[in-house]
């Protein structure tokens, strides 16, 4: 039985914590796209860590982990983050990196920031981190796979070829200085050694795993507004951040993904430009506070620590995003951030050119929408760590339903805190 947990926004909606806690349920977890370019935050008995690479059951030793071929694989942080786990006493995870994974090397890092240089202005808020330009190298057909790694003729071949394009564009449009082979070659060898123990036939894993009725679980990274087909176009990342691609991302069949979990959060927040719409957005002292009190330190990236951008609930957006998931069910979180509020509004409607709509709009014309608002009753109280949904204030239940009846699928899962154990099931 394979279920995915994706996010039905911009990212960040606690989709980390809902792994965690289904992962304990789970024989494996695979990441199946994305890259180290954004952050997971899980607080467990071991402590508080923020995993960028590592899948979510990381911190249980019956669940194997799976870096499926769909990732964009940075070895060198995958190295630092299990250093950095198992030196706070979390016991090394059972990991298979699979060998059909792509690799992001330096350039890919370069190249992501040389371009949002040359893009000044009008740069698309890109965390550096090589993500654009390592999937683009892989459409391109001149990406690495892990297993490149293991025939070295093969790989200063294929090494040669990129660079070879690299350096036209790094030389002329950039300026910048040229990229050695053997530099790099030197490199790639020292980052096969160590992730060595770890490669392996992933897919037929995975397809070995479904056979046996093992219970797998998808992570996906991002969410909706962030796929690059059906998102917010151009200001999404450059994999799928859809349940869909699971099915090559992880390898696993279309017909095994029986439930997809998306995760939205009780009020939205955004990364990225400023330029990119966000139509529930709220700026100001109230945005200044919603952002202070969000999450479990504030509305601050788990990589990059930037200010998130912070807006209500936003009912159009959210509809549309467990749409295009396929979401079975849903889990609402952070809903005890909501707790300081007298009133609470939901962005129920965009208007656009006059007219109100609640179906989510083509990016030119979300660029034009104005939020429509219905305002709930706040409940005024701290319901931080609730497990039973019945005995949250009625407001609070209210605005669950409320939120239910508008997004087109049953929430399931309330998170009334970021530690593992704070959730209500409905
Ligand atoms: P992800 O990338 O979707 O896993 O999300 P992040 O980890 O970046 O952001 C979610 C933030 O909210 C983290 O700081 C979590 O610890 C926190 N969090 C998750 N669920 C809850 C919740 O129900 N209440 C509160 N207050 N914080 C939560």
């Amino acid at each position: 039985m394979v279920k995915a947990i994706v996010g039905a926004n911009w990212g960040d909606e606690g989709k980390g914590k809902i792994t965690d806690l289904m992962a304990r349920q789970s024989d494996v977890v695979i990441r199946f796209q994305g890259g180290a370019n954004a952050g997971h935050t899980i607080i467990n008995d071991y402590g508080r860590f923020a995993l960028h690479i590592l899948p979510s059951g990381t911190f249980y030793p019956h669940v194997t982990n799976v870096i499926g071929n769909g990732v964009a694989l940075d070895v060198k942080k995958l190295v630092h983050e299990l250093a950095d786990i198992t030196g706070q006493g979390v016991p090394a995870p059972n990991l298979i990196v699979s060998e059909r994974c792509q690799l992001l090397l330096p350039y890919h890092v370069l190249q992501d920031a040389y371009e949002e240089e040359r893009l000044a202005g009008q740069a698309f808020g890109s965390t550096k981190s090589g993500i654009a330009p390592f999937y683009s190298d892989k459409y391109a057909k001149i990406g690495i796979q892990v297993c490149d790694l293991f025939d070295e003729s093969r790989l200063r071949q294929r090494l040669d070829h990129v660079l070879d394009i690299k350096n036209v564009l790094f030389e002329h449009l950039y300026h910048k200085p040229k990229l050695a082979a053997e530099a790099l070659m030197e490199e790639l060898l020292s980052l096969r050694d160590s992730i060595r123990p770890y490669v392996g036939d992933a897919v037929g894993f995975v397809h070995q795993a479904i056979k046996e009725n093992k219970t797998v679980l998808l992570e996906g990274q991002l969410g909706s507004m962030k796929d690059p087909d059906l998102g917010i176009v151009p200001m999404t990342t450059s994999s799928h951040t859809l349940a869909g691609y699971g099915c090559v991302g992880a390898a696993v069949p279309p017909t095994a993904i029986e439930d997809v979990i998306a995760v939205t959060k009780a009020y939205s927040s955004s990364v990225g430009a400023p330029s990119e719409p966000f139509v529930s957005e709220v700026t100001g002292p109230a945005g200044d506070e919603l952002r202070r009190r969000g999450g479990d330190r504030g509305e601050f990236g788990a990589t990059t620590g930037r200010p998130r951008r912070v807006g209500w609930f936003d009912c159009v957006a959210t509809k549309y995003g467990c749409m295009v998931q396929g979401a079975t069910q849903v889990a609402l979180t952070c809903l005890d951030v909501l707790g300081y509020l007298d009133q609470i509004p939901v962005c129920v409607g965009y208007e656009i050119d006059g007219q109100i709509t609640d179906v989510f709009p083509t990016p030119p014309l979300l660029a034009r929408a104005k939020p429509v608002f219905e305002t709930l009753p706040g409940w005024k109280r701290d319901i931080r760590g609730e497990t039973d949904f019945s005995k949250l204030p009625q407001e609070a239940q209210d605005y669950v339903s409320f939120i239910e009846a508008r997004i087109g699928a049953p929430i399931t899962i309330v998170s009334t805190g970021p530690k593992r154990d704070e959730i209500a099931r409905r």
